[in-house]
């Protein structure tokens, strides 16, 4: 197993941080200890391209290069903190008033976890719900939590512009609205990370399978299950 990063679990590092997420961390840790059980060889700090000689001696290669956040082309892009190093680095959330832009389950966990540690958050979402394409049971534990620790929505706005001092939105009704930032989260999602595996997989396709959110962005659940069917098929 070859991770570039100093530490296993990936985006899990960032997606665990909240205590309300604990058996997420613990997930990262059990890996570890089945790995370490298993002798499986681990390199860690260690990025693998197509290149690699590694990849010409294997029987098969599975990539499993994540995802990176969306960092659409909205003027003003480069003032926003992005999902991942708001999770990771809370010092980046600098003052007291912190807006999400996009309103997925990723930001909704961070806005709550922020204003549980007392700063002001607000969401902004263009759709007319945030978490809209989240499990109801998700939804249903994650609302009375915003509401209870005072998480300002808006549902319903279109980010047009991040500025140093906030983020200027359209409405439904085509007006434009400012809403006042001290730090401001591009939380526009993720996207795959996959320019590599297209080149391992283009280099040796008859003996590599892409896996997780590399093939398509999902959630924690459908890239373990793929794994694990990508490990049944090994001869
Ligand atoms: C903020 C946030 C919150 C989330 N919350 C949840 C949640 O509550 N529940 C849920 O089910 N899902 C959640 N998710 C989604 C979930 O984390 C992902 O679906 C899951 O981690 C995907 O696993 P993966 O192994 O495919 O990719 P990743 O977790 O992205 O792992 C990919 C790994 O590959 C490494 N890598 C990349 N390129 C190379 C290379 N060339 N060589 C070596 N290593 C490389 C990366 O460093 C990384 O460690 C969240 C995601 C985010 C960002």
């Amino acid at each position: 197993l070859y991770e570039k990063d100093k530490a296993l679990g990936g985006q899990l590092k960032s997606a665990a941080t909240p205590d309300f997420k604990s058996q997420l961390r613990e997930l990262v840790e059990w890996y570890k200890r089945q790995l370490e059980l298993l002798n499986i060889e681990v390199h860690l700090n260690s990025e693998i391209n197509e290149d690699n000689p590694v990849l010409k001696d294997a029987d098969y290669i599975i990539v499993a290069t994540g995802a990176v956040p969306i960092m659409p082309e909205i003027s003003g892009i480069e003032n926003a903190v992005d999902i991942i190093s708001a999770h990771i680095y809370p010092e980046k959330l600098k003052g007291d008033r912190i807006v999400y832009c996009g309103g997925g389950l990723s930001a909704c966990d961070s806005a709550l976890e922020t204003a549980q540690k007392g700063k002001k958050t607000v969401i902004i979402e263009m759709l007319e719900h945030i978490a809209a394409n989240d499990h109801f049971i998700n939804r249903a534990a994650l609302f009375p939590l915003l509401s209870k620790y005072g998480v300002e929505i808006y549902t319903n706005h279109t980010v047009s512009e991040i500025k140093k001092d906030g983020v200027k939105a359209i409405n439904i009704d085509g007006k434009e609205v400012f809403i006042t930032a001290d730090t401001v989260v591009s939380s526009f999602g993720m996207k795959p990370y996959n320019e590599t595996a297209k080149k391992i997989d283009e280099k040796y396709h008859l003996k590599t399978r892409i896996i997780g959110d590399c093939e398509k962005i999902r959630k924690v659940g459908g890239a373990v299950r793929e794994g694990f069917y990508a490990a049944l098929t090994l001869d």
